[in-house]
């Protein structure tokens, strides 16, 4: 089985575990209520039929949960099954109790089981039992002529033809309401992951009703949801879910150009100090200047990360290693030369950058590659003696391009 069969298999069972309380329920009373009725002979029919029908229908529903409880799954067949006992209830307890010639009540009975249906497991399900639903009550009526119940043709036919006219527009407006309502689902399954890439689709929407405005509700809180999610609260660059979609996203986009996409691993070096000098906040306040100082020497386009404690990463589009080089030599010649104030004094700090480039990746792991480079680059830069960069290079990984500048620890001007 599929994988999704296999999960909409387990969530049928689910289903079908927490309602057969109700199956038994229902039928046991609506069952003994009518055979007290025909007992005092205020509903038509009498004799043990009724009670054999409910009887059989529990002991169906028994067996049921208990193959269920075992088994966790419920594939088509079982949930089809499920519905014809249903429908053979409604039938059977209905020609049971009913006075000759009021057979519409199949009718209304049977479009409560095909509701729930529907709404349970879906429009192909109580389509197939609408199917059933025609099929059966013509072949009651067939058997109920031949007992001789008076049948009235032409008023049975206009009663079918009503009712399948009324429930396949209900599956129609109302199959429609559970796809959006699903598609509301995705969007939040894909929320969870990151992406708030795409909005409901208000336009769609002719006619506005309540899953409208549950849409517009998401439209709403998709951008602040996007920022809590995918932002840094200290820095106010993105976090590392951001840069993972970003990575991904730029990936893909420079497959399809085939232009080059480089990733800087940039960490401050021994920012460790800052803290065991300065104190947690001090190295708080530094990193939110830091994190400003990186997206300001970003070009338009570049995208900014902090990826872990004093670790950011830069994602620079359409730049081949040479350029992205340059870049980071760039970024350790701003960060030396710049002061952090710390009150009256002013702080030194130099950071190391690894650096790596790609073009035309299109797998999965792509993402994965660039930030392990980028870290095997990193490493490099930091062995080399820090406040460098380097450049990760296939051969002789962080070898293929350094600066060469005195290894400043963080100090006090
Ligand atoms: P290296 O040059 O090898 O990178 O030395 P380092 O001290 O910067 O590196 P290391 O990774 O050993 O230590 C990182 C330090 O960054 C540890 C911790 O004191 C500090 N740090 C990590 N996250 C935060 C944070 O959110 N706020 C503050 N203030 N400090 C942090
Ligand atoms: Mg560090
Ligand atoms: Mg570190």
């Amino acid at each position: 089985m599929a994988p999704d069969l296999k999960a909409s298999a387990r969530a049928n069972a689910d289903v079908l575990l927490w309602q057969a309380p109700f199956r038994i329920a229902v039928a046991v009373v609506a069952g003994g209520v009518a055979y007290l009725l025909q007992q005092a002979s205020l509903l038509a029919g009498a004799g043990s039929g009724l009670l054999v029908a409910v009887g059989a229908y529990v002991a169906f529903v028994l067996g049921l949960r208990a193959v269920l409880r075992r088994t966790g799954t419920a594939g088509p067949w079982v949930v089809g099954g499920v519905i014809l006992a249903d429908l053979t209830l409604v039938f059977a307890s209905t020609v049971l109790t009913a006075p000759a010639g009021r057979y519409e009540r199949i009718l209304i009975l049977a479009f409560v089981v095909l509701q729930l249906a529907e709404s349970y497991f879906g429009g192909n399900y109580a389509a197939i039992g609408l199917a059933a639903v025609v099929i059966g009550y013509v072949g009651t009526l067939g058997v109920l002529l031949h007992v001789g119940w008076n049948i009235d043709w032409p008023d049975a036919i206009w009663s079918l033809a009503l009712f399948t006219v009324a429930f396949a527009s209900f599956i129609a407006r109302y199959g429609g309401s559970r796809r959006r309502l699903q598609h509301i689902a995705e969007l939040f399954d894909d929320a969870e992951e990151g992406d708030f890439s795409t909005p409901y689709d208000l336009a769609a929407d002719r006619n506005a009703d309540a899953i409208t405005r549950l849409g517009q509700a998401y439209n709403r809180v998709r951008m602040q949801l996007a920022s809590m999610v995918l932002t840094d609260p200290l820095t106010e660059c993105l976090n590392r879910r951001g840069l993972d979609q970003a990575l991904a996203r730029e990936i893909a986009r420079s497959a399809r150009a085939g232009s080059e996409l480089s990733l800087l691993a940039i960490d401050v070096d021994h920012f460790k100090e800052v803290n065991d000098t300065y104190g947690h906040m001090v190295g708080d306040a530094v990193l939110r200047e830091f994190g400003s100082l990186l997206t300001q020497t970003a070009r338009a386009g570049d995208i900014v990360a902090r990826t872990g404690g004093e670790e950011f990463s830069m994602l620079l589009p359409d730049t081949d290693p040479a350029g992205a080089y340059r870049a980071a030599v760039r970024l350790c010649d701003t960060i030396r030369a710049h002061e952090f104030m710390i009150g009256q004094r002013r702080l030194h700090l130099t950071v190391s950058v690894g650096v790596v480039s790609a073009t035309g990746m299109s797998t999965d792991a792509a993402g994965t590659h660039m930030r392990v480079r980028a870290d095997e680059a990193l490493y490099a830069a930091k062995r080399g003696g820090r406040d460098r960069a380097r450049v990760w290079n296939a051969d002789t990984p962080g070898e293929l391009l350094a600066t060469s500048t005195s290894a400043a620890r963080p100090h006090l001007v």
